[in-house]
């Protein structure tokens, strides 16, 4: 509604507006809002249009003819004569990043369309980039001001679910190898006892994997880069994918396994997939006298969503039944709204904590954040269980106790601590290819030419982020290869008022790559894998 009454001033003054929201939401509910408040006047861009109808819908726009643009994040190339507004609807997604070429984020290129054509900026979400609320904390970025307002509460969502962190190291200790903690079990027999429903989460292992200590929770860090280390299974490494450093390690169940912690042996690769839960999860129905007629489990990931309108069908399912489980991964996270969900239960939330990334503990607290805002939206109260063997994490801990600030204020210190964005920009040069030789030696040149020019650009001054200049690698990709190709990238920190781009482009275009070599640089990069 408020971005509705801002694009009403905008057309009033004769201007036009554009809105980015993220593709998954871009749904004929969303347009159909849009439509029924300002008709004929809207054009919609999104990738599943065919040319011939974007086409029509570019020149609808081009004429002049329709004044509100609501489309994804390539919609802010469309022609829109007198732009007096952008919005973009929660801002903190990653699907704003385009990780390919043209390789931009939304938000950059919105922040410079704003500086020059003199327009209005709103982004909206619950839960906001770190680098928008950086910038509105400075105050001014790229030659725009930067404003924080904090909405209201609405009613009804006033009522905050009660939120439970199990810490897994105890139910370890005391025996339990199960994947549901006591706590959680107790629950699901509740929810079963009481005709209700629920949701689980598993929250994706991914690729990357790492090194976990059952009896203490401790994971294998890298000294230098304050990022997880990967468990390399074949040749008994940790590496990490930022600086390239490895050593050797053994794991459970080899008898010289010790835990660098703790001294423990149950130091090893753990993870379960949502397969293997959904069995557990029957075996544990069955245990308490019940069968699928009682309660449905229902998974969705992607094995089960392949089909088309497979995701639908199966939220029609939940929503049907009297009782059930909706069991999945980060896609149950966002939007869904049963009010009859009374339990909502994490089953691992320190995979994506630990991912070689450093915005891992941010997506762990923005997945949670929203995860359990399923819970209890109905008139019955809500409570949430998260399932962690790293429970005083601060996004864990700041999660169960409803407090953003305290995960920010955390969060904010170490990125500066490390000299991350929001307090630098962090740019990956990647470099990929058939020949492993080849895209060795190319990803070191690379570094030694970024170094050169790094050096002379700023040099490295301890905790003075306005100046700070760093290289990090050459190192594997933490995906080491795609498609038979090998990866390698390097790593550049500079400061936030630095375009990095240029500099960079120099330096690899002095080197005479060999052929079937492809090198891309990412300017601000999301994806680090
Ligand atoms: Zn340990
Ligand atoms: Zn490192």
């Amino acid at each position: 509604e408020v971005y509705l009454e801002a694009i009403d001033h905008a057309r009033q003054s004769g201007r036009g507006a554009l809105v980015l929201v993220p593709e998954i939401s871009l749904t004929a509910q969303t347009v159909g809002r849009f439509r029924s408040r300002f008709g004929e006047d809207v054009a919609v861009l999104h990738s599943r249009l065919s040319a011939g109808e974007r086409y029509d819908q570019w020149d609808l726009i081009r004429q002049g003819r329709v004044h509100v643009v609501v489309g994804a994040r390539s919609a802010l190339f469309a022609p829109l004569a007198n732009l007096g507004l952008i919005v973009i609807d929660e801002e903190h997604e990653s699907s704003y990043k385009q990780d390919s070429a043209p390789r931009y984020h939304a938000r950059e290129v919105a922040e410079h369309l704003a500086f020059e054509r003199g327009c209005a900026l709103v982004l909206g979400s619950a839960t906001p980039s770190l680098e928008s609320l950086q910038r509105c904390h400075v105050g001014a970025h790229g030659g725009v001001r930067w404003a924080r307002v904090e909405m209201p509460d609405r009613p009804g969502d006033a009522v905050l679910p009660h939120v439970q962190v199990v810490d897994m190291t105890r139910q370890f200790a005391a025996g339990r190898r199960s994947i549901f903690s006591e706590p959680l079990t107790e629950r699901l027999k509740q929810i079963v006892s009481r005709h209700e429903k629920a949701v689980l989460l598993l929250n994706r292992r991914g690729f990357a994997n790492f090194l976990m200590c059952r009896e203490c929770g401790c994971v294998p860090e890298c000294p230098h880069c304050s990022t997880a280390l990967t468990y390399h299974e074949r040749t008994h490494e940790l590496v990490c994918h930022s600086c390239g450093r490895r050593w050797p390690i053994r794991a459970w169940p080899d008898p010289g396994t010790r835990c660098p912690n703790c001294g423990s042996r149950y130091l090893g690769a753990y993870g379960v997939g949502t397969q293997r839960v959904e069995d557990e999860l029957h075996t544990l129905f069955a245990s308490f006298g019940c069968t699928a007629q009682d309660v449905q489990v229902i998974r969705m990931d992607a094995d089960t969503t392949r089909e088309r309108g497979a995701h639908q069908r199966l939220l029609e399912r939940f929503d049907d039944a009297s009782c059930a489980v909706l069991l999945g991964t980060q896609m149950i996270a966002k939007g869904l709204d049963f009010p009859e969900v009374t339990l909502v239960g994490v089953i691992n939330a320190d995979t994506t904590l630990k991912f070689p990334d450093f915005r891992a503990a941010e997506r762990t607290y923005d997945l949670l954040e929203q995860v359990a805002g399923r819970a209890g939206r109905g008139e019955r109260p809500g409570e949430v269980i998260i399932q962690s063997y790293w429970s005083t994490h601060p996004a864990i801990a700041a999660v169960a106790s409803h407090s953003r600030k305290t995960f920010l204020d955390t969060e904010l210190a170490a990125r500066k601590e490390a000299h991350y964005p929001p307090f630098t920009r962090l740019s990956n040069v990647i470099v990929w290819g058939a020949n492993h030789a080849e895209v060795k030696k190319t990803a070191g040149d690379i570094a030694a030419a970024v170094r050169v020019v790094c050096a002379q650009a700023g040099g490295k001054r301890d905790g003075a982020d306005a100046s700070y200049w760093e290289v990090l690698g050459p190192a594997e990709c933490p995906r080491s290869r795609i498609k038979d190709r090998w990866r390698r990238h390097v790593l550049v920190k500079c400061p936030i008022d630095v375009s990095p781009g240029p500099l960079l482009s120099r330096c690899v275009k002095k080197l005479a790559l060999p052929a079937g070599i492809r090198v891309a640089i990412d300017v601000d990069a999301f994806n680090l894998m």
